[in-house]
């Protein structure tokens, strides 16, 4: 009954050269852990580097396995770890700063400038990502969640360490959000989980925009107040557009022109602009930034943020799961990609692993 070990990744090649392939089987080293994945989620970075061959200037110039969010089944200690047991469910922190930069020392790991972030082509090598039925990784960024809680909201972590950063980037300026009137600007996942937040963390209303109904229904199960279709509805921000606005705090989370500026019609003078989302070089309406004084306030990725994200989720203080859309086998890796694409039904599409090195195979589980 003992099924042999495989390790299937989801790897891309080129620009729309997606390929589900087996790598060798490798045994953790002094420190590591090998963890069955469980699942793995589909990240608008996954996207663009498969869609448009990368992100901007960062671009895909060799193999790269994708994915940086991802959680499992700790299933094989290396020599000297003891913080973890076989059989634990980890969310896996794809970040791994190198601890001694000038940015790392000043506690700005962030902003590390020898970032080895997983799934990313930001630097060669590229660091190989988590779609993988097996991943040997450091015992230090795997962190474990309590019985009962579902692989897939565990692997919700890494974008809610993501929201969790921005509020705290908008906390920063603007103080805690409790009483505020807040506006996410696109419902994909990260507007999902920065609701959660706001709500979590006592913003009075919450109002959200999107062009799909779709994701706008999960938005509302995600803690909104008031969905806006600003393509179907196009007046249906004006009531937050009166006097020089309504809104405190904006997380904007689309990168779409047409959204930040109706962000800025919606703040109110002194208000706050949170850009979490990310395209290319984006149009801003700078005038009606500066004569409202507007703060703006640029935030990517996380640091401690990650152990709070997994603490939340392991406490069920917030639950990521009405987000996730889909749920997709390794085996159907392609049409996971296709569907996650698609938002006019998908916010967070999943894939899942270790269908048989995971569960079935004894000896390692001994
Ligand atoms: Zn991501
Ligand atoms: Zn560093």
């Amino acid at each position: 009954m003992t099924n042999p070990m495989t390790n299937r990744v989801v790897c891309l090649h080129a620009q729309d050269d997606l390929r589900l392939e087996t790598r060798p089987v490798q045994a953790p080293a002094e420190g590591e852990v090998r963890v069955a994945i469980l699942a793995g989620g589909i990240c608008g970075s996954d996207l663009h580097y498969w869609l448009e061959g990368g992100i901007g200037t960062i671009r895909v110039r060799e193999p790269i396995i994708l994915g940086h969010e991802a959680a499992g089944r700790v299933e094989a200690l290396g020599p000297g770890v003891t913080e973890l047991a076989v059989g634990q469910l980890v969310a896996i922190n794809p970040s791994h700063p190198c601890g001694t930069c000038d940015f790392c020392r000043q506690g700005l790991e962030r902003h590390c400038t020898a970032m080895k972030f997983k799934g990313s082509a930001m630097y060669l090598p590229h660091q190989q990502g988590m779609f993988r039925d097996l991943m040997v990784i450091g015992a230090a960024q795997c962190h474990p969640l309590p019985q009962g809680i579902e692989p897939g909201a565990a692997a919700c972590a890494e974008p809610l360490a993501v929201c969790l950063h921005a509020v705290r980037r908008a906390e920063d300026v603007a103080g805690p959000l409790t009483g505020k009137t807040v506006l996410v600007t696109g419902a994909g996942p990260i507007g999902a989980l920065c609701i959660a937040v706001a709500r979590q963390r006592g913003a009075a209303r919450i109002i959200v925009t999107d062009i799909q109904d779709a994701t706008l229904a999960v938005a509302r199960q995600m803690g909104a107040d008031h969905a806006v279709n600003t393509r179907t509805d196009p007046e249906g921000l004006t009531p937050w557009r009166e006097g020089r606005g309504q809104v405190d705090l904006v997380f904007e989370c689309s990168a779409a022109a047409p959204a930040i500026a109706d962000a800025v019609a919606c703040l109110r003078p002194l208000g706050t602009l949170v850009q979490v989302g990310v395209a290319g070089p984006t149009a801003l309406p700078l005038n009606v930034m500066v004569g409202k004084e507007i703060l703006f306030v640029g935030s990517q990725r996380f640091d401690v943020e990650f152990a709070e994200a997994v603490q939340m989720i392991g406490s069920r203080a917030i639950d990521p799961t009405p987000m996730i859309t889909a749920t997709f086998s390794a085996d159907q890796a392609h049409q996971a990609f296709e569907t996650a694409r698609d938002r006019a039904r998908s916010v967070k599409v999943q894939i899942t692993f270790a269908a048989k090195g995971g569960q079935n195979n004894k000896e390692a589980m001994a």
